[in-house]
């Protein structure tokens, strides 16, 4: 382990969060992950968070998604990690008013995201911990919201549209059925038109673009 951190978010309420940032040569897999757990949980941390200089492999990422509170980071997004950006549960744990025992959502790492004919978005996604909701923190238009549950849908006033939905996702090698709950923006793209006489302008498609997920099993 590198750093352990009591970060404070709220008068009373804080999180220690532990950053792990060894040089690894060879991509981070399942079972550097379930280390990383083990040491979270000999430290009281309710928070880690996964430096990768060599990227990570894909059994490694579901294992984390599945965590929760497990984040994978590659090496040059450190910059722009700010393990103090705490808020509290919208979700679930607000609707339900569980007060001290709410959940509390870290947006640990900025999402850019690039389209054509219009300027970078950056976006925040991030979790409660509590009841894991997903969360978003559009940076256009400043909204923050939740997306409850399986099948939310939410617009913030940027007119950008979230849903989460339940997907199959098959079986695994074990023959365990395997099913995760995904958060889709949907974004334009460009489309060619059809009949080019007739068309005066292209029309836009809109295709939902996955940013983020969690199994659940
Ligand atoms: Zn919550
Ligand atoms: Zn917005």
């Amino acid at each position: 382990m590198d750093v352990l951190i009591d970060a404070r978010v709220a008068e009373d309420i804080s999180r220690r969060v532990i950053v792990d940032a060894k040089f690894r040569k060879r991509k981070i897999d399942i079972k550097d992950i379930e280390s990383f757990e083990g040491m979270m949980k000999d430290c009281r941390a309710q928070r880690g968070i996964l430096v990768c200089a060599n990227g990570f492999t894909h059994a490694a990422l579901r294992r984390a998604q599945k965590a929760i509170t497990i984040s994978l980071v590659p090496a040059e997004a450190i910059e722009s990690l700010d393990i103090e950006s705490w808020y509290p549960c919208l979700g679930k744990c607000a609707m339900e008013n569980r007060g001290r025992t709410a959940g509390w959502v870290l947006y640990d790492r900025p999402l850019g995201l690039v389209q054509r004919d219009s300027p970078l978005t950056i976006l925040a996604i991030g979790k409660c911990d509590g009841c894991n909701d997903f969360h978003v923190w559009c940076w256009d238009c400043g909204a923050h919201f939740a997306l409850r549950g399986e099948e939310a849908e939410h617009a913030c006033s940027c007119r950008r549209l979230w849903l989460t939905e339940r997907v199959d996702e098959g079986f695994d090698e074990r023959g365990n059925h395997l099913e995760s709950i995904r958060l889709l923006l949907v974004v334009p793209v460009d489309a060619t038109p059809l009949e080019h006489e007739t068309a005066t302008e292209s029309p836009l498609i809109f295709a939902p673009v996955e940013v983020d997920r969690r199994p659940l099993n």
